[in-house]
């Protein structure tokens, strides 16, 4: 394929990108922002394939056998509630390419560029390396802690932030010393410190996050995935990576600032580490809970006429969402008014009850979001909480020690009842006791979150 052609694919391909990532900020279009993400991968990669620049088609294939069937068999397999640790693993191996590359390029001995071009060059192979091994140690430990194969609970080291400031430092001067050293056909030693740093670093930074905090970590090794992809197009001089990555790089940020300030938290404390988690401990929680049982839900559900459903992780798990629908549809046929609520950071990925939602096929335009409700639940008759726990916590808003604290919630209490839907007494992702489960207005449906809604959806019919 000609060299123009090549470039005419590749701005087709980030016109798609951009179109997508336009397509999937709203879930109406969100289907098609995904399609428009295909074609334009699938553009990129053709015209990639078949650009002057391969040199051999058995490598080239071999490499797309592996890493389609790796990524096909990881589709097919996962579960939706695996997806946010899937997604995790998957920014980890864009960091391990983009180390990988750096390396390839800097062991390039094919290569004859001289003066400020060497200069640029260098400075791009130690930059992506960087980038690339903070994303991978990072994103192998939100993998970790996301699938709770690591506790959420935040490594807090004494002089952390020095320790933090140490690393950037000893990074800088080891650039410093790699520039010179390469002049003299060296400089693999503190390319290879380096690297150990920035590893230890990536590790040290999530491992510092408390769970609470976590939604803000998955954004952001997502626009650090693209970052490093960035650098991989900067390397390998290809323009569209480059592009494609800084498109991933400025939207996760921009996600992160989003999460930040739904969570009302300052991104720079977030990423430093334990803001916010080291008040003390959140007061523990007394009182007595009032179990309901499925009929007696489907009575109150009967008798409200504003119903407010919150859905949380535990609908993922439960897989509850058909049923939600079925029994939000029967509740819309007998003329209650039926919405849901969402938090920005339920579940465990951006998003997560939105797809949960539209999979189940609920009308879009009966999901609200908390801004547009929270000021509304003097109105509503029963809140159903399904399988949520911190993002109706009220102790977030008044107890100035608990670790989500300032974080906005759902204040589902203010309403005239609120159902929650849960297994046990259990505390949500952040660790937190929760005080809404013992509100004189608060009725605990102990049970899996799908079977209580498969009995309540009986108790309505029959
Ligand atoms: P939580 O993790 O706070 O609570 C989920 C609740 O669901 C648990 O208390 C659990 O209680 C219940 N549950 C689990 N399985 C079932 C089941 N089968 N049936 C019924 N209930 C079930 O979830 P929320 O959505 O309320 O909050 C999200 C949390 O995750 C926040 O702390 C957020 O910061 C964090 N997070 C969010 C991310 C994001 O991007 N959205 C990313 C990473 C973390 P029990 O065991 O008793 O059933």
């Amino acid at each position: 394929m000609s060299h123009s052609l090549v470039t005419m694919s590749y701005i087709v391909a980030t016109i798609l990108f951009i179109f997508s990532l336009s397509g999937l900020s709203n879930q109406e279009t969100a289907r098609r922002g995904n399609y428009y993400g295909m074609l334009g991968m699938a553009i990129a990669i053709l015209a990639t394939a078949l650009s002057v620049s391969v040199t051999s088609y058995t490598i080239l294939i071999v490499a797309l056998l592996i890493g389609g069937a790796i990524g096909a068999r990881a589709a097919l397999k996962v579960e939706m509630t695996q997806m946010p640790e899937l997604v995790a693993i998957m920014h980890s191996l864009v960091g391990m390419a983009a180390v990988l590359v750096g390396y390839a390029n800097f062991m390039d001995t094919s290569a004859t560029l001289t003066g400020v071009e060497k200069t640029i060059h260098e400075v791009e192979i130690y930059i992506g390396i960087l980038i690339g091994a903070v994303t991978f140690s990072g994103s192998v430990i939100a993998f970790g802690k996301l699938s709770e194969r690591i506790s959420g609970k935040p490594m807090l080291l004494p002089g952390r932030h020095w320790f933090n400031l140490a690393l950037l430092i000893a990074s800088i001067v080891l650039g410093g010393m790699f520039l010179q050293e390469t002049e003299t056909g060296g400089g693999s030693l503190p390319l290879w410190i380096m690297t150990g740093i920035a590893l230890v670093f990536g590790i040290h930074m999530v491992m510092a996050i408390g769970g609470a905090d976590m939604p803000v970590v998955v954004s952001m090794l997502n626009s650090y995935s693209g970052w490093a992809a960035a650098a991989t197009g900067f390397m390998l001089s290809n323009d569209l990576l480059i592009v494609t990555g800084a498109l991933v790089g400025s939207s996760g940020a921009i996600l992160s600032y989003i999460m930040c300030r739904a969570m009302n938290r300052n991104f720079i404390s977030v990423i430093a580490g334990g803001f916010g988690t080291s008040g003390g401990e959140a007061a523990v929680v007394e009182g007595e809970v009032t179990p309901i049982n499925a009929e007696e839900t489907a009575q109150l559900l009967l008798d409200a006429k504003n119903i407010m459903i919150i859905p949380g992780y535990g609908m993922a798990v439960a897989q509850a969402q058909h049923t939600v629908n079925e029994i939000t549809k029967l509740l819309r046929d007998k003329g209650k008014k039926v919405g849901f609520g969402i938090h920005p950071v339920a579940g465990r990925m951006p998003g997560h009850m939105n797809v949960l939602l539209a999979e189940a096929k609920v009308p879009y335009d009966i999901v609200y979001e908390m801004d547009e409700i929270n000021d509304d639940w003097a109105h509503v008759d029963v809140s159903i909480v399904i399988g949520a726990n911190d993002i109706v916590n009220p102790s977030a808003l008044d107890d100035p020690n608990s670790p989500i604290a300032g974080m906005p919630v759902l204040e589902c209490w203010k309403g005239e009842t609120t159902i929650v839907l849960k297994r046990s007494m259990a505390s949500g992702y952040a660790g937190v006791g929760n005080p809404l489960f013992v509100l004189e207005n608060t009725r605990m449906l102990f049970g899996d979150a799908n079977a209580t809604m498969q009995a309540v959806l009986k108790a309505l019919k029959g």
